[in-house]
């Protein structure tokens, strides 16, 4: 899947899973959090294609993701991919193809998920606030690239990166501390899942098992048959699945909209 959406994706998991964590847990947050957890799910939903490094000394290629704080991100990107690589090579067995590219292997496993939904707790928890401000930034910057990519194609990195710094700055001037920071966390963790699932329709898959080894294979890129696998950019990943993602976030807004109006107006 492209870009787009991925945050779309990430968005809409995170809106239902709100929604039903109020509905049938009582578990109720505030609009502000729900809209931070919204985005750093969204942004979180892009992390994994960070492993696709463009030319970072022509200031070429890449992801769009790659691209969101220019060549810093390109950098860091670049850094990933190979980081990726090295462990693919450091654990493959003798079945699995050589490679000269660490796209789709590291970023996309379950261990990573974990470990990133793991990292941003702990960082939140040693750091608090400041850990709290980085994370919002950063991952503020990938939404705002996948959900509004025409209008951050246009503005360019300098302006997502203004923007994404002014509401990091807002939401850290707002958001309560006192709970601590577990939805972070879990918002991260949940985002790269999300992408997981999204890259597993596709025809080329995912590593999803590792790091279980399975016929001498490690690496093995797990896939639907050809004929029911999406094609990047297809008409029915532009159209049909983003609406879908798009009615089930306008759904869950509404839904943790109504009662919070009701309960306000009626007093009760
Ligand atoms: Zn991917």
């Amino acid at each position: 899947m492209m870009g787009p959406s991925h945050a779309l994706s990430g968005a809409a998991v995170w809106l239902a899973g709100s929604w039903a964590l109020d509905q049938f847990a009582g578990y109720e947050q505030s609009p502000l959090a729900i809209a931070v957890g919204t985005a750093v799910c969204a942004g979180g939903a892009l992390f994994p294609d960070l492993d696709l490094s463009g030319k970072v000394t022509r200031n070429q290629g890449g992801a769009t993701v790659a691209r969101t704080f220019g060549v810093v991100s390109l950098f860091v990107a670049e850094v990933i991919e190979k980081i990726s690589l090295g462990v693919y090579h450091a654990t493959k067995l003798s079945k699995d193809p050589h490679r000269n590219n660490g796209h789709r292997t590291l970023t996309h496993t379950i261990p990573f998920t974990v470990l990133v939904g793991w990292g941003t707790t702990a960082l939140c928890t040693a750091y608090g606030k400041w850990a709290v401000i980085a994370i919002l930034f950063f991952t503020i910057g990938l939404a705002l690239r996948g959900l509004f990519d025409e209008w951050a194609k246009r503005a360019g990195w300098v302006i997502v990166t203004l923007v994404s710094l002014g509401a990091a700055y807002f939401t850290f001037l707002h958001l309560p501390g006192d709970r601590g920071y577990p939805m972070l966390g879990l918002a991260m963790g949940v985002g790269c899942f999300v992408h997981i699932l999204g890259d597993l329709v596709t025809r080329a898959g995912v590593p999803i098992l590792w790091p279980i080894p399975t016929g001498r294979r490690m690496w093995r890129m797990i896939g639907p048959p050809d004929r029911f696998s999406i094609k990047a950019g297809s008409k029915f990943e532009v159209v049909v699945l983003r609406a879908v993602f798009t009615v089930v976030s306008v759904l869950a807004v509404v839904g943790l909209a109504v009662p919070a109006l009701t309960r306000r107006f009626t007093g009760g």
